[in-house]
């Protein structure tokens, strides 16, 4: 493998002799390595090496400055609250010269962390403890967070969950028309058009400062949280490349919508999908306890509306895939953007359906 053989690592500041280097996890967008160091005293240091992925993060500096300055602070909070911060955040370790990242002669970027020992990441929902334990290391993330000031990080993907914009160049996806599909989907597209002023709620709250502007993680799977080996307790949020200023309704809601549905994304029988209610309370729990009080009345009030609007906003991004020649999700069969964007619809609608049973879940909490 090139990333291996590159021999980028020492480069890095690392500590003792690198004698291990091997293609590590199962994540999807970064190449991920992990290397392992000798001491002199006979014992190890480990460490993880990423090579960035510059086709999806077009501003390299930004990202890697939103990365050092979100875990410096989260070091400091974890320090002052007796934790380990060596365990309980990712910690970038320098190059050589001093920078937080290097890019190497063919234009690849790449930066290293702390490998944190004696914790797994679990691809897998396997049982409503995980999601629970999910949703509360989300939750703590956000408290943790809470005092950070979230308007200086960087939008890295601009526009990433304004579903006012989103909406727009849904719009745009159906004018334009370029492969002729609207006319197959035109009950999809009402949908998504009777729900546009509903695309302007949470965007109008944060300009109206009635909810407050956050640091928000954008990338909320199970798989990026790394669970203790020995507690079993969610032990640190990795996986921070989407950090960016938004609304905690953001994380809560794309949670929701990926977590709580009772069937794939992809699934084509739409009697198989619906928002599982218990799921919904379980995350909520977990989500409003880990944020441990950090949220407001309004927020919690809007949880529902997180969830719902979250879910229409990936619904319209499927549809306008497929409406363009799906140029964005990769698709393994025809219409596959189009059965992921009615599942979304289909949960949408279900959300609607018990919306007073979701907003007495959230009431609860008050
Ligand atoms: P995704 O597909 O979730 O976007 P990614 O390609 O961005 O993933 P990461 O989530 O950053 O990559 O890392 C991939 C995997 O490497 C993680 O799921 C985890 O198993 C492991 N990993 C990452 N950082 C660390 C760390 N500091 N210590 C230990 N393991 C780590
Ligand atoms: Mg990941
Ligand atoms: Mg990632």
């Amino acid at each position: 493998m090139d990333l291996v053989k590159k021999n980028i690592a020492p480069r890095f500041r690392l500590e003792g002799t690198l004698t291990e280097a091997v293609p590590y996890g199962s994540g999807h967008i970064n190449d991920t390595v992990r290397l392992t160091c000798e001491l002199e005293n006979g014992k190890t240091r480990r460490y993880i090496l990423q090579r960035m992925n510059d086709d999806i993060f077009k501003n390299p500096k930004g990202l890697m400055e939103n990365i050092m300055n979100v875990t410096s602070f989260l070091r400091n909070k974890i320090i002052q609250n007796g934790g380990d911060p060596d365990r309980e955040t990712l910690n970038v370790i320098r190059t050589v010269d001093g920078d937080n990242y290097l890019v190497d002669e063919d234009g690849d970027f790449w930066r290293m962390y702390i490998f944190i020992e004696d914790a797994t990441c679990f691809d897998i929902v396997e049982k409503p403890e995980d999601f629970y334990n999910s949703a509360l290391s989300f939750g703590n993330f956000q408290k943790l967070l809470a005092d950070y000031p979230a308007s200086t990080l960087h939008e890295t993907i601009p526009n990433f969950h304004n579903t006012v914009s989103r909406f727009e160049d849904f719009r745009k996806a159906v004018e334009e028309d370029t492969y002729k599909r609207a006319a197959g989907v035109q009950k999809e597209i009402r949908f998504v058009m009777d729900r546009e002023p509903e695309t302007h709620v949470i965007c109008d709250a944060l300009a109206k400062h009635r909810i407050p502007l956050r640091v928000t993680h954008n990338d909320t799977k199970l798989n990026n949280i790394m669970i203790d080996n020995k507690t079993g307790k969610g032990l640190c949020v990795i996986d921070l490349d989407t950090v960016m200023p938004g609304s905690a309704l953001y994380d809560y809601g794309d949670s929701i919508r990926f977590g709580a549905s009772t069937g794939a994304e992809d699934e084509k029988d739409l009697d198989k999908i619906s928002c599982d209610l218990k799921l919904f309370e379980i995350y909520t729990k977990g989500y409003v306890e880990g944020c441990g009080g950090s949220l407001t009345e309004e927020e919690i009030r809007m949880l529902p509306m997180g969830a719902k609007l979250m879910t229409l906003e990936c619904g319209m991004r499927f549809l306008a895939d497929y409406l363009q020649g799906d140029v964005y999700f990769k698709i393994h069969r025809p219409e596959h953007n189009l059965d992921r964007a009615r599942t979304q619809f289909k949960l949408v609608a279900d959300m609607e359906s018990k919306w007073d049973e979701m907003m007495s879940i959230a009431e609860k909490y008050l």
